[in-house]
């Protein structure tokens, strides 16, 4: 028996404590194995709600990132030139008193001089209340450059989105088109539901310019052309009419499709609901041949015809208008067809199969309920059609109207909160929008009235001075971008630095790249930190970066916070920021300390914190003045309410621990998350499980937990009067009104009904450009990972093979691409997953020599590229006036809208990457 004493299962591990991933925004549950104190191995928790055991290769590369070269070690002090990288490690105590001088100063001054922006912060309750607190408007997480469009959409629209609001019936559905998924999104998640879809044969249609990832898989790939998706599904909705295949019964019990539309051209009430003498919204109802309230239940409303109101005016059904809009020409299937690169047959072809999916396999399941009006319901009865969407088509400056119109299109199908469509994730559905606006004055204590990012209902919730000009820095909610719901973190700099609409003191920045792959326009974005006025200072004064790790932006700090790693901390996955809910429970989580830190580096959250009590702010401390919070975050998490009763963590509230949602602080909370494996999970109760915006006993269950205000329905809609408001300010009407520049600019994009509309391309740059995120990477941080950079390190310029034969250019060629604003070489390589006329890269894996401590030939740094040198923050001049390359209502970041044109470069031999702006 040479073998007897061969070992076949060592254990690799004294020690296994839960916590939660942060390798990406999916925050699966893991298990963290250690032995004499370091992570030896992570898997999945098979126990927790988000993944159930399962771990892709970001979350089990986790120990790499736990232990990367380019972890921070000590806080810094610059001490040559910005950008220079040269630093002297300080002490903590002389870092925060740094800090807390500069903050100091701007809050006797003036809070707004600060501004604080997070990138991917997975902490955005404690952020955004610390800004609230300290009374600077100028606050905001990543959302603007990422997917705002989709979340505001959402919210406006059906009070949910998609991922973190909502979800495919993985259970039930039969049929998913799925647009432009970024496959770092919600990535276990969907792939445990796709693999649910693929082992019962439902049939997953992927619309997405390139076919990779989820799209791979995918029973059919539509290779659209970038930012034509609303044309696409335009045309679905004009099939889908012509041939009356529509949700009626769904429509006027869950829509506003029924609501009768003032028709008054010129008037203040033109577009706006008629209503009756109580503010209800008013329907025509066919049996009674009168006007009665929406919401009645005894009627049989009209949702086509012209109707004389009790006062003499007219007015239509909204249903009425959207027909008329989308059974226009523009939106027929041939006609759309050459602009989308998909042709007509297999648009009619799509619709079709969506129609007999949701009405000739309707679902019923034998399960009663009870509707907000009281209504008996013996079955719950599906459409088993479901949409899921990303950045893919919401990183356009058509994105906002364009994720409206999928909720729209959903909305005909009766195919929201159904069994088998698309299912809302508690605390979703909230109101249409949300209640909560953006705060923007300031409180006698110097804090502000309430959170600075939030939902504007009106023209009178905007952050603007008297003169209706931007209040923050960003412009985020200002008549540039009414509905900036996420804030636009891509434009601080810019802003900042050249003082419009104000000059700033100092710009403090949380895991946000902003020197590199997190900003559009990188090299001036770069130089505009490094920029000085006449007199010698820095354009943007002070600079406070916290990060984990030396990415390409701590060189341009004046003073740099090292954050510990994710298994170094406490930190909420609270259901008050982004949750990890799923359409049956709803779930929050923490993450704890596995490891204590072998550095001098310290959690973000508690050094915000103590800033806070440093700077007295209240909430931070006490009436004595003393710190509120000395145990940091940890602390904050169990003690703070945001509500009487309500505070970050859902589980185990109240005194002894019993209470759900909403209960006096726990001061055994954290224990009994840690017993629970880090995790806490409320069920939906049966007869809630579907028709959420409008189930009684979902909405009372969501009531208790704090979740809504009201047992009111919620209603969808298909039309959107809070839109036509703002067009009817831009129209002259109402005590606020939009600049004269702004006027045309808000009547066109605040189109009560979605509509499709396209920026416009410069012939001379025929190609579509845009970048994918790989499954296996998240945003920079994946791409420096020892074991991820083996999958991949570095990246080429993918494009059809039609495409390159077009350009001369041969698989792994070096080539130009070149947009109106700068140009790049990069390596070619041929793809045919690829649609003609686009080409593409991956984002983040090109790095900036010097950073993230690679070796000098790392590929990364002599082969790999970004292709945001490239993008313009800014579009063209139009009337001496540069805006923002956003979408028009939401400053969603336009990334996906970049033209380009290629040459193949004829010193191929220096097969080096290189960057030139235009002149
Ligand atoms: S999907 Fe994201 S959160 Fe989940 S294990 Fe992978 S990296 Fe971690």
């Amino acid at each position: 028996m040479p073998h007897a004493n061969l070992k076949t299962s060592e254990p690799v591990a004294d020690e296994v404590k839960t916590t939660t991933c942060y390798m990406c925004a999916c925050r699966c549950g893991i298990r963290v194995h250690l032995k004499d104190g370091r992570v030896r191995y992570i898997d999945g928790n098979p126990q927790h709600p988000v993944n159930k055991g399962v771990i892709c290769a970001k979350g089990s590369a986790g120990i790499k990132q736990h232990y990367s070269p380019a972890r921070l070690r000590k806080p810094l002090l610059r001490v040559g030139e910005r950008g220079a990288g040269e630093f002297r490690e300080i002490e903590w105590e002389e870092a925060l008193g740094i800090a807390t001088q500069w903050l100091g100063d701007i809050r006797a001054r003036n809070p707004d001089e600060l501004a604080f922006f997070t990138g991917r912060d997975q902490s955005q309750a404690l952020t955004g209340w610390w800004a609230q607190q300290f009374g600077t408007v100028n606050y905001a997480a990543h959302g603007g450059f990422c997917s705002v469009n989709m979340a505001a959409a959402g919210m406006y629209s059906i009070g949910g989105s998609f991922w973190e609001f909502g979800e495919p019936d993985w259970e039930r559905t039969k049929y998913l088109l799925m647009f432009g998924v970024a496959e770092d999104h919600d990535s276990n998640p969907i792939k445990l539901g796709l693999g649910k879809l693929k082992g019962r044969g439902a049939k997953i249609v992927a619309i997405n310019p390139v076919r990779t990832g989820y799209a791979a898989i995918a029973d059919e790939w539509i290779g659209i052309r970038p930012g034509t998706d609303g044309l696409f599904v335009g045309a679905l909705i004009r099939e889908l009419l012509l041939h009356d295949r529509i949700d009626f019964d769904y429509l006027v019990k869950y829509t506003n499709a029924h609501y009768l539309v003032v028709r008054n051209p010129g008037a203040a009430d033109d577009g706006l609901f008629a209503r009756d003498a109580k503010g209800n919204p008013l329907c025509w109802d066919t049996r009674s041949r009168g006007a009665r309230a929406a919401s009645e239940i005894d009627i049989a409303p009209a949702i086509a015809g012209e109707f004389t109101l009790p006062d003499g005016g007219k007015a239509t059904p909204a249903f009425q208008l959207l027909a008329q809009r989308f059974l226009a020409g523009e939106y027929a299937a041939e006609n759309v067809a050459a602009q989308c690169g998909v042709d007509a047959a297999t648009i009619r072809r799509v619709a079709a199969e969506l129609a007999d999916t949701a009405f000739n396999q309707e679902i019923s399941l034998p399960q009663r309920w009870t509707d907000s009006h009281g209504r008996e319901h013996a079955q719950m009865i599906g459409r088993p059609v479901a949409m899921h969407a990303m950045r893919g088509i919401s990183a356009h400056a058509n994105g906002f109207h364009t994720c409206r119109m999928l909720h729209v299109l959903q909305m005909l199908l009766g195919a929201i909160d159904t069994p088998g469509s698309f299912r809302y994730q508690p605390p979703y559905p909230k109101a249409v929008p949300p209640a909560n606006r953006p705060g923007k004055s300031r409180k006698d204590d110097g804090t502000l009235n309430g959170a600075p990012l939030g939902y504007v209902h009106a023209p009178e919730d905007l952050v603007v001075d008297a003169q209706g000009a931007p209040r923050r820095i960003d412009k985020a909610f200002s008549w540039e971008f009414p509905l900036a719901a996420h804030g636009m973190l891509q434009s601080v700099i810019r802003n900042a630095w050249a003082g419009d609409p104000y000059r700033i003191d100092t710009l403090f920045l949380f895991m946000a790249n902003m020197g590199w792959n997190s900003a559009m326009n990188t090299t001036q974005t770069r130089q505009m930190l490094c920029d000085k006025s006449a007199d010698g200072a820095y354009k943007i004064p002070h600079l406070i970066y916290v990060d984990a790790y030396w990415s390409e932006t701590v060189n341009f700090a004046d003073l740099v916070l090292p954050d510990t790693t994710y298994l170094e901390r406490y930190d909420c996955i609270s259901l008050l920021d982004r949750p990890i809910s799923d359409a049956d429970g709803a779930s929050d989580a923490i993450r704890q300390p596995v490891c204590a830190p072998d550095r001098d580096v310290r959690p973000f959250q508690d050094v915000l914190l103590d800033l806070g009590s440093r700077l007295k702010l209240p909430g931070l401390v006490d009436a004595g003045g003393a710190a509120r919070y000395p145990g940091g975050y940890a602390q904050y998490m169990v003690e703070h309410e945001r509500a009487p009763g309500v505070g970050l963590l859902a589980g185990w509230r109240g005194r002894d621990g019993d209470k759900s949602g909403v209960g006096e602080p726990n001061p055994a909370q954290l224990d009994a998350y840690k017993t629970h494996q880090c995790h806490w999970e409320a069920k939906v109760p049966d007869a809630g499980r579907y028709y959420k915006m409008a189930n009684r006993d979902y909405l009372a269950w969501a009531k208790s937990l704090g979740f809504v205000a009201s047992t009111e329905a919620i209603v969808l809609e298909l039309y959107s009067e809070r839109l036509q408001k703002f067009r009817l300010a831009a129209q002259g009407h109402g005590a606020q009104q939009p600049p004269a520049r702004e006027r045309a600019r808000v009547e066109k994009y605040f189109d009560p009904l979605p509509f499709f509309y396209t920026a416009d391309a410069a012939a001379a740059y025929p190609l579509s450009a845009i970048t994918q995120r790989p499954m296996f990477m998240y945003h920079a941080w994946g791409s420096q990972n020892a074991w991820l950079r083996q999958i991949a390190a570095r990246n080429y310029l993918y494009l059809h093979p039609d495409t390159a034969a077009a350009y001369g250019i041969g698989d792994g060629d070096w080539v130009w691409v070149e947009s109106a604003h700068a140009r790049i070489r990069v390596p070619a390589k041929l793809h045919a997953g690829t649609a003609p006329g686009v080409v593409w890269t991956w984002n983040a894996i090109g790095k900036r020599e010097g950073a993230w401590k690679l070796s000098a030939d790392a590929p990364e740094y002599t082969k790999g590229f970004l292709l945001n040198h490239v993008i313009d923050d800014l579009l063209p001049p139009r009337d001496g006036y540069r805006y923002a390359n956003a979408d028009p209502v939401t400053g969603q970041a336009a990334w996906f809208d970049l033209r380009v044109r290629l040459s193949r470069d004829a010193q191929a031999a220096l097969a080096a990457n290189a960057v030139e702006l235009a002149s």
